[in-house]
């Protein structure tokens, strides 16, 4: 896993601007980032496996290939 801690620390819910914790995807999940992201990485296959979810609002942002995505409208209401 590349993200670290300090990449964490600096990290915030972009609506609540409240810290963000690793949470595991469901394979839903993780299915559903994979194919809208595939055509973004030329062919290249994007690694989903943990989200980002915010303690307040509860919101899961993704990690798509070690990139979070830190988008409100690219959230999950869970993981
Ligand atoms: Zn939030």
């Amino acid at each position: 896993m590349a993200i670290d801690n300090e990449l964490l620390e600096i990290l915030a819910c972009p609506l609540c601007k409240q810290e963000v914790k690793l949470v595991p995807l469901s394979e839903a999940k993780r299915t559903a980032v994979r194919d809208k992201y595939r055509d973004k990485f030329r062919g290249e296959e994007p690694v989903v496996e943990q989200g980002l979810q915010c303690v307040k609002c509860h919101r899961v942002y993704p990690i798509v290939s070690d990139i979070p995505v830190m988008l409100v409208e690219e959230a999950f209401d869970e993981a």
